[in-house]
């Protein structure tokens, strides 16, 4: 019988397919779900509201079952979560080929999506849920550390700060898998943070985890905290249990002293936001009964949670979109001033983005500890000039817990991800680690995404909507090597709003791995370059000039 039960990668060297590529989309898939990973793994959910690993559960046996006997020239097919073929293919085709929630586009909405999922016929996919490398709240952190960290470095030089986020307090709600990075990511920044979560166990969770410090008994209470280690310069980060919607206007009300303003509840999805007015253990019921009903008294709650971020932004504080598209929900709600502050991709991201920068990352199938520590220590030979790097590989390995299989992200470029994983590939074969690793990343990547609200708003031509680069991104690591890759649409920001691709390679030791991880992880960002030199961006024409991308249209 097919149903809810704990799931948990196996560790060690010992297969149960018939090799490593195979073994490692067994094992991220079954690491996606572990308990330790996962939001709530019985309902095959990862994070971002509703995003599944699998369709349904009877869907995930025959995945499991389909990869323990896949042949190394064969390709199977997963449809929204669903394995739908295998199909013969070659040993440099991907052993995986994912399309998640993909929908026409005059379908495009989630009134038609839901109707789709409860016939049973599609799934949420999110970004790294449906293609089995999300790495618990770590993987959102390190983005999270940056984007706070050109926070700091943006309120430095107007003369707010000196260069941290010490002496400042930043409000925020949302305490998820991936809105839990916030409160870590402020403190590693020096910083004092106020994290609204209507979810208690959300918030008892982070503070197991070491991602938040304490919840406090009331928002005046966390005022109280917060205003006390600000003037005191010292890192705390607050939980405060309540509905953003009441506290962000009732924090306005008090003239709260907040500098930098966001939000990372789930908002992609209206019946994932808690409505005023409706208690938390009613929110699942009434969501699925009235689902016109609920959406509506989410967007109007939205819109006055917005209403308060513009007033904190009308006082003076920095604020921004996290990338929930919650402003396009406040928007809908008939709030006028919602898009009066930006996303943080082109306030603070888009330049690593011409860089071919973005969330790398890589998961030790061995589940050892050790493997990730000594990757840590080769990426520091490999790049001792960059101290960015070296801090946050520090402040990583002092401060993340690793959930399910010990994963390391890091913000690599076009340039660097080849060199890491080649590096890695030598390491599995000489045995210094003790089994093969998976490398991937996170659609929201330089190339890969096309996402108006959120990594391409404001691109400087105007081709935030243009499509067709997640697909030529796709592609072109089908074409190089990937051991899987993906096609999503509607991750972060929701249905119709979003199409986006990911890719996998294992680093198993072999020279043929070897060779697949130097073609994907230099084709893989340098789509991300390309994209942004034919956008306009003249740092992306320097990264293209200086390390050899190809541009036809710059050639002649
Ligand atoms: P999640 O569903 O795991 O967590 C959302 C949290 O918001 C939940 O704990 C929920 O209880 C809380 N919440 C809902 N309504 C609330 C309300 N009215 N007041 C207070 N708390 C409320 O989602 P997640 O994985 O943490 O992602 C959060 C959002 O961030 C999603 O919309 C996701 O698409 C987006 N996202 C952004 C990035 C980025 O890089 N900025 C990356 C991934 C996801």
């Amino acid at each position: 019988m097919s149903g809810p039960r704990p799931v948990r990668a196996p560790r060690g060297t010992q297969l149960n397919t018939r090799g490593w590529q195979q073994e490692a989309a067994l094992r991220m898939l079954q690491n996606n779900l572990d308990p330790e990973v996962a939001e709530h793994p019985d309902q095959l959910v990862v994070y971002g509201g509703t995003g599944k690993a699998a369709r349904d559960w009877r869907s995930f046996d025959a995945m499991v079952r389909t990869l323990e006997t896949l042949g190394d020239d064969e390709t199977m097919l997963v449809q929204s979560g669903r394995p739908v073929g295998v199909l013969q293919t070659h040993e440099w085709a991907p052993r995986v080929l994912l399309a998640n929630s993909n929908l026409v586009g005059d379908w495009a909405n989630w009134e038609e999506f839901r109707r789709l999922d409860a016939l049973g016929l599609t799934m949420y996919g999110q970004m790294t849920a449906g293609s089995w490398i999300y790495i618990g709240t770590q993987g959102i952190l390190q983005g999270t550390y940056e984007t706070f960290a050109a926070v700091a470095a943006k309120l430095a030089s107007q003369g707010h700060s000196g260069g941290t986020l010490a002496g400042t307090i930043t409000l925020t709600a949302g305490l998820g898998g991936m809105g839990g990075a916030q409160p870590l990511a402020v403190t590693m920044n020096d910083g004092v943070a106020i994290c609204i979560e209507c979810d208690p166990s959300r918030i008892q969770r982070r503070i197991e985890h070491g991602y938040l410090d304490v919840a406090a008994d009331s928002v005046d209470h966390a005022l109280t905290l917060a205003t006390e280690a600000r003037d005191a310069r010292r890192p705390l980060s607050i939980g405060v249990l309540g509905n953003a919607a009441d506290l962000l206007p009732r924090l306005l009300a008090m003239d709260a002293p907040m500098d930098i303003v966001t939000d990372q509840t789930s908002a992609h999805d209206p019946l994932a936001y808690l409505p005023l007015g409706v208690e938390l253990d009613e929110m699942a019921s009434y969501a699925a009964e009235k689902p016109a009903d609920f959406t509506r008294r989410a967007q109007e709650s939205m819109a006055l949670h917005v209403e308060a971020m513009v007033g904190f932004l009308d006082r003076g504080a920095e604020v921004f979109d996290y990338g929930n598209s919650l402003r396009g929900e406040a928007r809908t709600a008939g709030y006028a001033r919602a898009f009066d502050y930006p996303g943080f991709v082109p306030a603070y991201i888009r330049p690593l983005f011409c860089e071919g920068k973005g969330p790398f990352r890589w998961a030790a199938l061995s589940g050892d500890p050790k493997d990730i520590a000594a990757t840590d220590r080769a990426l520091l030979e490999l790049f001792p000039e960059n101290e960015q790097l070296a801090r946050w590989l520090r402040m990583a390995g002092e401060r993340v817990r690793f959930q399910g299989l010990p994963a390391r992200i890091c913000w690599l470029g076009y340039g660097e991800r080849d060199r890491a994983g080649e590096r890695f590939n030598d390491m599995v074969a000489s045995g210094e680690l003790a089994a093969p690793l998976a490398l991937g990343r996170d659609h929201l990547d330089c190339g890969s995404v096309a996402s108006p609200y959120r990594e391409t708003e404001s691109m400087l031509d105007g081709s935030d909507a243009i499509a067709d680069w997640p697909l030529l991104n796709a592609m072109v690591n089908v074409s190089s090597g990937a051991s899987w890759v993906s096609i999503h649409h509607g991750g972060g920001v929701g249905m119709g709003r979003s199409l986006h691709a990911g890719q996998v390679t294992v680093a198993d030791g072999t020279a043929l791995a070897g060779e697949k991880l130097r073609r994907v992880l230099t084709n893989d960002p340098g789509t991300g370059v390309i994209r942004h030199v034919d956008a306009g961006y003249e740092r992306a024409e320097q990264v293209a000039e200086d390390r050899g991308v190809r541009v036809p249209m710059r050639e002649g």
